[in-house]
């Protein structure tokens, strides 16, 4: 069993990670041993992380080995849709309290906690997360996992991504090894078929992969495994026998991507399902790699079609929405893949990007936003609230887009702003998505409150006329009067 620090290392040295690729061949043998900085785990500690790969596969028991705080801290963190169990939304922690450490119960309990999901709730597998408590009194997660796996008849599968080990981003490749060594490749499916595909880092927020796989299905193409939105633990465990891989957010699991290539030759490209154009591209993307590795070169002229049908009733659609939003000046405040594939798609409709934040974009994604906007000077890494509040407030912009952390900084500024992080309640992907994202700016944009808020305060634009020297002229006698009141009040006083 590969120890958790050589697992560590592991990732850190993933030649397809976007740091380690821009690196000379020394350097790159030298691995990403940088030490992490403190305060790196502020966003998300690698548990969290590996949590947010993991949760959304709907029929596990998510099973937090720790004191009770870090399920809290980790729990319903993403908007994430199932389209039937709902078992993966039930909080499941060992709960380890002082007493449980002190009296070395940590396994012990761990393993009862396993037999009683087993025994009330039938799941598909338990996925044990490992966390910093556990991590450092030495609980060895994967012989109680082994052992209960044995005695019930379950897998039961160790995710060694403890808080300590690092950033978020860390926990989401850590997350994906966890999958590599015990869950993809241990189901045959009996029915592989030439036109399979996976689908990796789509975690159907708000349901949104519901308006894309519908597309696939037309053109004959069968999703074998969505990594991990709306997922089956059975659909992974078989996810090896898939014909092409498209990635979806590189940032988070393209060691995954690659070692499923390498070990089972599985060819990937990194796509997106955001705007009309790049869904398209997706598509045929998809129908390219598959004719690749022996589907019928048919699938091509079936895309097309589609394509060609789909673009028109999007555009269509659209053509509303295109006269009230052209000209609009949109401040995108987001990261990775959408830091592009949304400027894409807002640029299709006449809109003009004024900034877009490439804070988690890979060098890839910078250069697509480049090759897009045919100008770097949008492109900012980081902008500080004030600086974000500063533009607003000048009017340098008519919408911002951005996740719910920076929401208050624009309404502060008077400014509409859409939610397009993992909070959103709008489903954006696909032809479908990409008429729901304007419809939803337009109505952000022209909602009627903006001329309210922006309208001056009674008290602000009231000129100072006759009543107000009358109202000053009386409240200046009133506390005149008080005086007289008190001071006479004291002399009677003093006089008994
Ligand atoms: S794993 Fe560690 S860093 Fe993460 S929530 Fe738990 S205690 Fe905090």
């Amino acid at each position: 069993m590969t120890s958790l620090s050589a697992k560590i290392q592991d990732v850190f040295d993933e030649p397809a990670c976007d740091n380690n690729r821009g690196k000379d061949a020394k350097a790159r043998k030298e691995g990403c041993s940088k030490p992490l900085t403190p305060g790196a785990a502020a966003g998300g500690c690698a548990f969290d992380g590996a949590k947010i790969v993991l949760q959304p596969i709907t029929d596990v028991a998510h099973l937090v080995h720790a004191p009770i705080a870090c399920e809290g801290n980790s729990w319903d963190n993403r908007g994430a849709a199932s389209s039937g169990p709902t078992l993966w939304r039930t909080s499941f922690t060992t709960d380890l309290t002082e007493l449980d450490v002190v009296m070395g119960q940590g396994e012990r309990k761990l393993f009862k906690a396993i037999r009683e999901i087993k025994e009330t709730y039938a799941p598909a597998a338990v996925f044990v997360y490992s966390t910093c408590v556990t991590a450092l009194i030495g609980d060895d997660i994967d012989a109680v996992c082994k052992r209960a796996a044995e005695k019930f008849g379950l897998a039961v599968v160790p995710i060694n991504a403890p808080g300590l080990a690092g950033s978020k981003n860390l926990g989401n490749k850590l997350a994906a090894e966890a999958l590599l060594d015990h869950v993809i490749g241990t189901v045959e499916p009996d029915d592989a078929g030439p036109y399979d595909i996976n689908i990796l880092g789509e975690f159907n927020l708000s349901g949104e992969f519901w308006l894309v796989k519908p597309l696939l299905e037309r053109i004959g193409i069968r999703v074998r495994a969505c990594i991990p939105g709306d997922a089956r633990y059975i659909d992974i465990a078989s996810a090896h026998r898939a014909r092409a891989t498209m990635m979806v957010c590189s940032s988070a699991l393209i060691n995954l991507a690659r070692k499923m290539e390498e070990r089972w030759d599985i060819p990937f490209f990194e796509g997106s399902f955001y705007g009309i154009t790049d869904t398209s591209e997706a598509l045929r993307n998809l129908a390219e790699l598959l004719v690749r590795k022996g589907a019928d070169a048919e699938i091509l002229d079936r895309t097309d079609t589609l394509i060609a049908e789909q673009e028109a009733i999007a555009w269509k659609k659209l053509e509303a929405y295109r006269r009230r939003l052209q000209g609009k000046r949109v401040l995108l405040n987001t990261g990775g893949v959408k830091s592009w594939s949304v400027v894409h798609a807002l640029m299709e409709i006449g809109m003009e990007i004024v900034g877009t934040s490439v804070k988690k974009s890979t060098v890839e994604d910078k250069e697509r936003i480049k090759r897009i906007l045919k100008d770097e000077n949008h492109m900012f890494e980081q902008m500080a609230a004030r600086d974000l509040y500063a533009m607003l407030s000048k009017h340098k912009a008519d919408i911002m887009l951005s996740g719910g952390r920076t929401q208050f900084i624009a309404l502060k500024a008077k400014t509409p702003w859409l939610d397009i992080n993992q909070e959103r309640q709008h489903p954006y992907a696909g032809y479908d998505g990409m008429v729901e994202l304007v419809r939803q700016i337009d109505l952000a944009i022209h909602n009627p409150i903006w001329g309210q808020v922006r309208e001056p305060a009674p008290w602000d634009c009231q000129p100072a006329g006759e009543d107000d020297l009358a109202s000053t002229k009386n409240g200046t006698a009133t506390v005149n009067a008080f005086n007289e009141f008190v001071g006479a009040t004291a002399h009677r006083l003093g006089e008994r």
